[in-house]
């Protein structure tokens, strides 16, 4: 059966210092607890070995990026081997601030999923509509879109590593979440549009996060929803108590 998660997304926060304490200090609150999901902290390149250094096999640890060469001329850019030579087991790929602010196309996730695998991380790949998506209601259309021409290229062995993360642009970073409705109608769609291509039994397996001001007070209401299997967190991951409110919802 697919696995319940949370995942915190650091995005540009933190010092390598501030970024290294709360580690602890998430991994710590973890170790107090038998969470009922698997935990993950995605944080900057920077502070990739030094957080693994510091953590033990309950909480896991990804990458917020990776490029799309393996190696080469690409002054700047952070390959897949190397995210994994930290230490690293996820990578969260096509956020929708890549996409909007680097632009990041279908195209060039194809060759990050695939280095990604070719790595061995997991990537958390991110789909979600923005605002006007949403309003004019082709909104189920264009994540469906998102998948088919980012992701179905794959083998359905390759497929069944990925966790999907459903992102409403516009609940990122907002305070503004989808209603726990609104994600499910969504998640159950994602669950269709993956079984039409790899059948029943990748799509059940394939856990789907919710993400967009997912907090510890909406947290319960939307992981209980049965095609919602956990989230990705931005703001919240930043403090422990807030993380470990959402990872004890379940
Ligand atoms: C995100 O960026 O992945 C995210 C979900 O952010 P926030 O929780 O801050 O809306």
């Amino acid at each position: 059966m697919r696995k319940n998660i949370v995942a915190g997304n650091w995005k540009m926060n933190t010092t390598l210092q501030e970024g290294v304490a709360l580690a602890k200090e998430v991994n710590d609150a973890l170790d107090k607890v038998t969470p009922k999901c698997d935990v993950i902290i995605c944080v900057p390149f920077t502070h990739l070995a030094p957080v693994a250094g510091v953590i033990n096999d309950k909480l896991g640890l990804g990458a917020e990026n990776c490029a799309d060469h393996k190696s080469g001329a690409y002054t700047g850019e952070v390959s897949a081997p190397m995210v994994a030579s930290t230490g690293a087991k996820y990578v969260i790929l096509g956020h929708s601030e890549r996409r909007q602010y680097y632009g990041e196309t279908s195209e060039t996730l194809k060759e990050k999923v695939n280095l990604a695998l070719a790595n061995n991380l997991t990537p958390i790949f991110c789909i979600g509509e923005v605002l006007e998506q949403r309003e004019n209601g082709t909104y189920l259309d264009v994540v469906k879109a998102q998948i088919e021409e980012a992701l179905f290229d794959l083998s359905a062995e390759d497929f069944s590593k990925l966790i999907l993360a459903y992102e409403p642009v516009w609940a990122i970073g907002t305070g503004k979440t989808a209603t726990d409705d609104q994600a499910e109608e969504m998640h159950a769609h994602i669950r269709k549009v993956i079984e039409d291509k790899y059948g029943k039994e990748v799509a059940e397996n394939t856990s789907i996060l919710y993400g967009g001001s997912c907090k510890p007070s909406n947290a319960q209401a939307l992981f209980a929803k049965p095609n919602v299997d956990g989230g990705l967190i931005g703001g919240a991951s930043l403090k422990a108590e807030d993380f470990m409110g959402i990872v004890t919802a379940f």
